[in-house]
């Protein structure tokens, strides 16, 4: 039985902001990609907290194990716990899994952040406010864990080709079927076609927008 009960069968610590997110910036281009990390890969068994007597290399192992095979350093990892869970973190009282399951969640939000889909993310879901989107399971959801980048203008790889006509970012010229994309997309000097399907991580669902197919 644990001598530290405080993190047997409880969440992990809350996920920060996305470290140093901004538009696109650490990505090649608006429409995203695939990570190419290995987080999906054998885990090491780290399924217990350090011992009450374990000595300063077994906690340093402990929280190592939790960032072996992610592009994540233990610096970095100590850096997003809060101060208290960093404390317990450095004292060997949170659990190896536990440390484990918050690096995974940490390297995916630093992804997403960069418009890069986590390895996980493998299924086509459907978010009522993101639309078509990669997802750890697929089906509708009412809300889903790109929607912040959506509020945030970051982009959103998509599983599928979207058509400018459908985004809300297309603002339609007098030609009704020629737009331009107020998202600053590479377009031709005469503009957007409605219908012409291309990948795009800046689009959005045109309901509340000015876009839309007529
Ligand atoms: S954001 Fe992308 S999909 Fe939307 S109008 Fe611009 S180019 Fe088209
Ligand atoms: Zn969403």
């Amino acid at each position: 039985m644990s001598a530290f009960p405080k993190y047997r069968g409880v969440a992990i610590p809350a996920i920060p902001a996305i470290p140093g997110a901004t538009n696109s910036q650490n990505s090649t281009n608006s429409q995203g990609g695939r990570s190419q990390n290995p987080s999906l890969a054998p885990e090491p068994d780290t399924g217990s907290h350090a011992p009450e007597t374990a000595t300063a290399d077994d906690r340093a192992d402990l929280l190592e194990a939790a960032c072996q095979g992610l592009p994540l350093d233990v610096v970095d990892l100590l850096a997003a716990l809060d101060p208290d869970e960093r404390t317990d973190a450095k004292a060997g009282r949170i659990e190896g899994t536990i440390l484990k399951a918050f690096a995974v969640a940490l390297v995916d939000r630093r992804d997403r952040g960069r418009g890069v889909v986590p390895a996980s993310y493998i299924h086509r879901a459907t978010c009522e406010h993101c639309g078509p989107v990669w997802y750890w399971h697929g089906g509708r959801i009412a809300s889903c864990i790109w929607c912040e980048n959506r509020l945030r203008g970051l982009p959103i790889p998509r599983p599928e080709a979207v058509v400018c006509g459908d985004c809300e970012h297309f603002v339609r010229t007098p030609h009704r079927r020629i737009g331009h994309c107020a998202a600053g997309q590479p377009e031709a000097i005469a503009g957007l076609w409605d219908a012409c399907r291309r990948t795009c991580g800046r689009w959005l669902p045109a309901e509340h927008g000015h876009g839309g197919t007529p």
